[in-house]
């Protein structure tokens, strides 16, 4: 029966089995509303949230879905916020982004500043951004650095967004996790600033791709869904042990003084190999809870076989996850080694270090962001 069922806000078939799909619902409200005979005012939870409650959140589609989506905004005139994850800026990248969108302006928007040291000077790391950017072949009208989360420079933001679109409709892209829901949901409800961008009194039908909010003058602002980012560690864990490794708050880096021929391990998930090179500071960026360990690089091979799982955890089962694998690197200046999504190691320069992901994940090196 729930097969014939569709959501009347966003023409999503209903179903009650996944909560990341589309169309969901959960079958208990499913069942009082069949029990009343009252299907045509069924709506899924995603869209009964943000009716309720001006409550956003996304369901991942497909890669091809996605780049249709993307390729329509280069046939509009629009302001394109571009929203990156400023810890995890490999994993925020949309490639080719440039030819989806054509001449249209960008706005790229740094979030989860929260989390970066607030010893770090935000002008470089704005700087740093317009650079990332470049290589993007972006050319950034601004840039803002946020926290969706604690609503830093929200307001800052709104205004910079009202300055630049230019009577153009403003579509949000970003890759999934980047906190793109959570920076909607925070412009939805930002009360000060730039007060009535949104008119949430009334939401249009949402589609199930797109969620379109009306501009106060005139507009729209389109939320588009995220695209999930291949070459994640995140495909390898669970939720639980997501949790492990997403840091909740500002990161304090743990500095390590080490000697050629010492290895650091990042829990079981990564490893980083100080091969040779004079002693010096290695800086580790990741969750502040994640277990960092030091050891022999002689030994380290079998504290890895015998620790994985349990001292070295998450992963929390050795038996599911794949197998490290290595990447040699030697450093002209001082440089993050990037294991995406779960941090960096900042490395002295004239140093040869081996880094370690699950197989399959790609590591990057890049000058030091500090
Ligand atoms: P989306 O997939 O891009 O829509 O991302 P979400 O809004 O669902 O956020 C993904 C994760 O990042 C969630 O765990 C959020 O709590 C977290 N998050 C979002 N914005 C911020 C932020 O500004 N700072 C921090 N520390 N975490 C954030």
């Amino acid at each position: 029966e729930i097969e014939t069922l569709y959501c009347i806000g966003c023409g999503a078939q209903l179903q009650a089995d996944d909560q990341q799909q589309a169309g969901y619902i959960p079958a208990n409200t499913l069942a009082k509303y069949l029990k009343q005979s009252a299907t045509q005012d069924l709506y899924c939870q995603r869209c009964f949230r943000l009716r309720h409650y001006n409550e956003v959140s996304q369901v991942p589609i497909e890669d091809a879905h996605f780049k249709h989506l993307l390729a329509k905004i280069g046939h509009e005139q629009a302001l394109v916020v571009y929203v990156v994850d400023l810890f995890n800026f490999s994993g925020s990248v949309i490639q080719q982004l440039k030819r989806y969108i054509g001449n249209n302006p960008v706005l790229l928007v740094g979030n989860k500043a929260d989390l970066i040291p607030s010893s770090f000077n935000r002008n470089k790391l704005k700087n740093w951004l317009q650079h990332q950017a470049k290589i993007l072949g972006l050319q950034p009208l601004d840039i803002e650095l946020v926290s969706a989360k604690k609503l830093t420079n929200i307001d800052q933001l709104l205004v910079k967004i009202s300055q630049l679109r230019k009577n153009r409709d403003v579509y949000v892209v970003g890759t999934t996790n980047v906190g793109k829901s959570t920076l909607i949901n925070a412009i939805i409800r930002s009360h000060s600033g730039w007060q009535d961008l949104i008119t949430t009194s009334n939401f249009p039908g949402t589609t199930l791709n797109e969620i379109r909010l009306p501009l106060a003058d005139g507009g729209e602002l389109i939320d588009t869904p995220g695209i999930v980012h291949k070459n994640q560690i995140s495909q390898f864990l669970s939720r639980k042990e997501l949790k492990y490794i997403a840091p909740q708050s500002e990161i304090h880096p743990r500095i390590f003084q080490l000697q050629a021929q010492q290895t650091l391990f990042l829990a079981g998930l990564a490893r980083l190999d100080f091969i040779s090179g004079p002693a010096g500071s290695f800086v580790v960026y990741v969750d502040n809870n994640l277990y960092v360990h030091r050891t022999k690089l002689q030994q380290a091979d079998e504290f890895y076989q015998k620790h994985l799982g349990e001292l070295l955890t998450p992963p929390v089962s050795a038996e599911t996850f794949p197998p490290l694998q290595s990447q040699t690197i030697t450093t002209k200046e001082k440089s993050d080694i990037v294991f995406s999504g779960l941090g960096w190691i900042a490395v002295p320069e004239q140093v040869q270090v081996k880094a370690y992901l699950p197989q399959g994940l790609q590591i990057e090196v890049r000058s030091s962001l500090i």
